[in-house]
């Protein structure tokens, strides 16, 4: 399939049937699988044999789903998880422990934020967070000697800033750790983050790659490569045995292509089990089979609601990277020229009541913690996505207060306009 287009690997990619075979994905709702001796199990316990025992570690629905979103994204292997929560901590969790530090860009989204600055905290994970747009010195300063990993998002939830990648993914490479990017918001049709550098990328499938607000999910993919035998002495995890698997070295056995994933399968799915269902892969290649036609409306339908935004006299600021004088403008040329994203942010001169008011009257466009829907949707991250952050954190996010994030779906572009014209007569 790597030798295929992406819209065409959207709609094929991952699975291939032979003759006689379900041409859809065939859902395998079973937990477990049958052998007809304990050696042929106990092969696959070994890792010395590839196959199915259990749906907590492996199952082939999953694995159709994830050998898609592999070769959508360009990298050698990927495995699904049950949100992307899990994703982004399995991703982190396979890489540092307890005693070691992260640098992560501070323009996340807020349920990452929390994950890395409070709950890892207590793990004994400490991080430094720099804006996005850092200098290429305050990058540098921000790494330790016990430094794992960098983190960013392609484009911010819901702050909108582009990651420089490129930018990234040399200070991390500097201090020889792999840059993780979290490519929800582009999706790979927008940017394929290995291409720029990335070493690993996450997702979370809800979003985009679903598109139907149907079924939660995450996913993990890896390029395929950094090497981390050439900085066994910070990745003893993937470069020393593993005494939980009769001392296996994935870095040894699985090589470059494989060690990531198949360390973050056997030890962390084991151990944590945020396992997708078979049911929800299902619905996920459902949403990738269509992603490439439905990232382009939502681009098109984002770019004519900021655009009607920005020239209206109730509206302070917009930011959406495809305005040509939005901030990251010059980035989104560079690594979205495809266009972004259908997610536009908004402030009302009025700020936090004006926002209230204007969200009640909207039509079209639902109040719901949710984004990158087939339906237009909005919501003021403060009082919700964002809520346990501070005034200060939220400002250091790219997150004020009064800031509305509007998610264009898929409708005429002319009817979410017109549900804006009139609620923004309200305020
Ligand atoms: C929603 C989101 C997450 C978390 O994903 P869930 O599937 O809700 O757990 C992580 N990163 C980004 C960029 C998101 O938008």
């Amino acid at each position: 399939m790597s030798d295929y287009r992406i819209e065409t690997v959207c709609v094929q990619g991952g699975y291939t049937p032979g003759s006689g075979e379900p041409r859809q994905i065939p859902i395998v709702q079973s937990t477990t699988f049958k052998y007809a001796t304990s050696e042929e199990m106990g092969r696959l316990f070994d890792l010395e044999a590839s196959g199915y025992f259990y749906s907590r570690l492996q199952n082939p629905t999953c694995d159709f789903v994830a050998a898609k979103i592999a070769a959508l994204e360009g990298g050698t292997a990927a495995m699904l998880t049950s949100s992307g929560q899990a994703a982004n901590f399995f991703s982190l969790f396979n890489v540092a422990s307890c005693g070691d530090h992260i640098v992560s860009s501070s323009a996340i989204y807020g349920g990452t934020f929390n994950l890395i600055s409070v709950t890892m905290a207590k793990m004994g994970i400490q991080a430094t967070f720099v804006p996005p747009d850092c200098t290429e010195e305050e990058l540098n300063a921000a790494f330790r000697p016990n430094t794992k990993a960098v983190f960013g998002e392609t484009i911010a939830n819901p702050a909108l800033t582009v990651l420089d990648i490129e930018k990234f993914a040399k200070a991390a490479h500097a201090h020889g750790v792999p840059l993780i990017v979290d490519n929800t918001f582009p999706t790979p049709v927008g940017c394929r983050p290995i291409e720029w550098g990335a070493d690993i990328v996450t997702h979370s499938t809800t979003k985009y790659m679903d598109g139907h607000g149907a079924a939660v999910g995450g996913a993990i993919v890896d390029s395929g490569k950094f090497d981390w035998m050439a900085h066994a002495e910070k990745f003893p995890g993937l470069c020393t045995p593993d005494e939980s698997y009769h001392g296996i070295t994935y870095a040894e056995k699985f090589g470059k292509e494989g060690a990531f994933i198949t360390k973050c399968t056997a030890q962390l799915m084991r151990d944590f089990g945020c396992t997708q269902s078979p049911q929800s892969a299902f619905y996920l290649n459902l949403g990738l089979e269509s992603l490439h036609v439905r990232m382009a409306r939502h681009c098109e339908n984002g770019q004519a609601v900021a655009e009607f935004l920005a020239a209206h006299p109730k509206v302070d600021a917009v930011t959406y990277c495809g305005l040509p004088g939005d901030k990251y403008h010059a980035l989104a040329e560079k690594y979205l020229p495809n266009g972004s994203c259908g997610v536009v942010s908004f402030e009302l001169k009025g700020g936090r009541p004006a926002a209230e008011r204007f969200m009640s009257r909207l039509k079209l466009a639902a109040i719901e913690t949710h984004v990158a829907d087939a339906r237009t949707c909005c919501l003021n991250p403060a009082t919700s996505t964002h809520r346990q952050m501070t005034d200060e954190q939220l400002r250091a996010a790219g997150v004020p207060a009064g800031l509305i994030r509007m998610s264009c779906g898929l409708e005429s572009a002319r009817d979410l306009i017109e549900d804006i014209r009139q609620a923004l007569e309200a305020v």
